[in-house]
């Protein structure tokens, strides 16, 4: 999964401090990736930058694909970060520039961590299955591994949640006691969940996270007046030792989403992470020149089914700083009093 839109914004975000238990609704935006794949892009948002370290989130699709190409994202770069991509339908052939070529598919979890710079490709195959449905989720590397070599994992047999009202899988970290095997180098939790309709069920969480949940499909709430539909997702800040779910009358599937809110403040524009402006364009600089002699031993070359190689756009001048998070919304006192 890449950034493709023409003008990226460039976000600096963490160095978030707790806030307490909350409920803020935030609605995906619609972004083409590329002239094929329509996504909904959750975070970054400009109100909710990151939970814990996860700092991205694509949901795409259930898209038929039958006569459409399907996934197409080019050889492009990263830095600092781990991606982590999920397939609820369907299947896309992952290459990068370690060598690996991995079909992802639904039940498989791949995380790919950039570390110091990794290239990769995300391309449906022209034999692929009708439907397409999926997610993308990175996640920033603290400062004392980010420069780390570049490594693909892949987990074929992750934990399964089972409680009464709700089946899933734990991705990475530990809820309600089910712990993943997953690699993540900060606290962090992610789960796949279904919830059964009109469900309502608590999920033991740790109260040092903050926390989110991101409807895939359905209707969920989260205990309080915020109901979330397909490409919402609540934000539930931190301070809860549980997290509610209740399924609305059609169940639903959702990501649940926490980590230690991240202390450190990260700039993130178009497919890299760094901590400053500047080192951001020097990786930028670094992708431009990559095929020059000496070339830059940070992005080798990565060998693609259609050899395309994705350019990067022109940096913005003006970084998006981060406001500061409002306070919870309360209940405004009414003037008129008594009813
Ligand atoms: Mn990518």
């Amino acid at each position: 999964m890449s950034v493709l839109e023409a003008k990226p914004l460039e976000y600096v975000c963490g160095s978030s401090l707790p806030t307490g238990p909350e409920e803020l609704l935030v609605t995906a935006r619609k972004v083409w990736l590329g002239k094929t794949t329509l996504v909904a892009r959750a975070l970054p948002d400009r109100a909710i930058r990151m939970i814990g370290a996860w700092c991205f989130l694509d949901h795409y699709g259930p898209e038929d694909v039958s006569d459409a190409p399907g996934m197409q994202v080019p050889a492009h770069p990263h830095t600092g970060l781990q991606t982590v991509s999920w397939l609820v339908e369907g299947e896309v052939e992952h290459r990068d520039s370690l060598g690996t070529q991995a079909m992802v598919t639904p039940g498989t979890l791949n995380i790919m961590t950039a570390g110091h710079g990794i290239v990769h490709s995300e391309m449906s195959r022209p034999d692929k299955p009708p439907t397409l449905h999926g997610l993308q989720l990175w996640v920033a590397l603290p400062d004392d591994v980010r420069d780390s070599a570049p490594r693909f994992d892949r987990y074929t047999d992750l934990p399964l949640i089972d409680r009464p009202g709700v089946r899933g899988q734990v991705l990475v970290g530990e809820l309600d006691g089910v712990r993943s095997p997953a690699i993540s180098f900060s606290p962090l939790v992610g789960a796949d969940l279904i919830l059964d309709p009109g469900a309502t069920v608590g999920l033991g969480t740790d109260p040092d996270h903050e926390h989110g949940v991101f409807v895939v499909s359905g209707e969920v709430t989260t205990g309080g007046a915020v109901a979330a539909t397909t490409d919402q997702l609540i934000y539930l800040g931190t301070g809860r030792a549980e997290v509610t779910l209740v399924g609305g009358s059609d169940g639903a599937r959702v990501l649940l989403l926490g980590g230690q809110p991240f202390a450190e403040e990260i700039v993130m524009w178009w497919n890299f992470i760094g901590r400053t402006h500047e080192e951001v364009a020097a990786f930028r600089e670094q992708w431009e020149h990559r095929d020059q002699d000496p070339g830059t031993e940070r992005f080798p070359p990565v060998i693609t089914r259609d050899e395309r190689v994705m350019e990067a756009p022109a940096m913005p001048t003006v970084p998006l700083k981060p406001r500061p998070r409002r306070p919870p919304e309360r209940p405004t006192p009414t003037a008129e009093g008594g009813r």
